[in-house]
């Protein structure tokens, strides 16, 4: 591609923000030209509106952007959005009426009946359902990528699902970085766990019902299966780790599911999409991995970890699933996703 796509972040002066500008650092197809945030910032070099939040410094080619209102008018055809929930279901309807392909990491529109919750390896057909959107009388589209956790649960249970998944049992044990900046207070977090994240239990359930399911005749079906999730947060870093108990139809033997994972490949490695992991789910074979802290950066934070598949005394299965969730549950998740549109012929060269 002789001349990049210029592309804008909604909410790019916040935690998730940041992490799209620091994805986007050398992408060969997008290049980070337009910012927006709120009225706080809006007209402030973006150096001057926002305090960086992640390692390093603040990448030099965006520092002297000037921050835009929230608004559509000179923004570019791609935008990646990480606002405030409180204010992204307008705002980002707003760009998708003007013509704006809006690539969202908030919640607000995930679970709409015409708006795909993408994980490209698993769902990439879900595209399908587009063009209801037009309906809407939306020039433009929106897509979403689910919560953090719910995406380590989808791409571990992805390749499972030829064996007929019927019922999952999930606990996580969730990263500090999942809860934003500043987030829990250290004298809450330290050697302690918090067994509560606001709403994170009934998104996890919902959401996996419909990434799993299927898009046909123009609407989606939830995949038939219940979903119970536990959710806690933990005092690790970066890194969702997930213990996960699932049932099928009928049980597959340990080699089966060994062969499943390993084989497991998706729309994004066929098409060599630039941040796709080579293999999406990694299977590893020690008693005591993954772990966060050793494992959660390997393949750029895009891969899912699987280990510790074992009997199951109450469901058929057990294992253990991780995955990096500020980048393959946030900015790296959305950012597949625009490639995936890209390679589909949804965004203009
Ligand atoms: P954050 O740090 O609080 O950032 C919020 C962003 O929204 C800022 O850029 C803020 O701009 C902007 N904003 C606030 N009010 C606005 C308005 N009226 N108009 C336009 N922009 C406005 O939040 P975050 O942690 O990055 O989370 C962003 C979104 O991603 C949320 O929907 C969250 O649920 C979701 N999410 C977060 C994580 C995570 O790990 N933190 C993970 C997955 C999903 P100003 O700086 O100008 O106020």
């Amino acid at each position: 591609m002789s001349q990049k796509i210029k592309v804008g972040i909604l909410g790019a002066t916040g935690m998730v923000g940041q992490q799209f500008i620091n994805f986007l650092q050398g992408h060969p197809w997008f290049e980070v030209a337009w910012l927006g945030a709120s009225d706080r910032s809006a007209g402030k070099k973006y150096r001057d509106a926002t305090v960086w939040r992640l390692d390093g410094v603040m990448p030099p080619g965006v520092a002297d952007l000037v921050v835009n209102e929230s608004k559509p008018d000179s923004a570019p055809q791609l935008m990646f959005s990480a606002m405030d929930a409180s204010v992204a279901t307008e705002i980002e309807r707003a760009f998708a009426e003007a013509g704006h392909v809006v690539v969202s990491n908030s919640r607000n529109h995930r679970m709409e009946p015409d708006v795909p919750l993408l994980v490209p390896e698993v769902n990439a057909d879900h595209l399908r359902i587009l063009p209801r959107q037009a309906d809407r009388g939306w020039k433009g589209r929106i897509v979403t990528n689910p919560n953090c956790s719910t995406v380590v649960l989808t791409m571990g249970l992805a390749p499972l699902k030829p064996f007929g998944i019927t019922k999952v049992m999930v606990t996580t044990m969730q990263a500090l970085s999942g809860a934003g900046y500043p987030g829990h207070a250290s004298f809450d977090m330290n050697a302690n766990v918090v067994p509560f994240i606001k709403n994170e239990e009934p998104k996890m359930e919902s959401e996996t019902q419909k990434i799993l399911g299927e898009c046909n005749g123009g609407a989606f079906q939830d995949h038939p299966m219940r979903v119970s999730a536990a959710c806690n947060r933990v005092q690790v870093l970066d890194g969702h780790t997930e213990t996960v108990a699932v049932e099928f139809a009928r049980k597959p033997s340990r080699e089966d599911l060994l062969k499943a994972f390993a084989g497991f490949r998706g729309v994004p490695q066929e098409r060599e999409l630039p941040s796709a992991p080579p293999c999406p789910v990694v299977y590893m074979p020690e008693d005591d991995r993954p772990q966060p802290r050793r494992d959660v950066n390997r393949f750029n934070g895009m891969s899912v970890f699987v280990g510790r598949l074992r009997d199951c005394p109450v469901f058929h299965w057990k294992f253990l699933a991780m995955g990096h969730n500020t980048v393959r549950g946030a900015a790296g998740a959305a950012v597949l996703n625009a490639e995936l549109l890209k390679s589909e012929g949804l965004i203009d060269a």
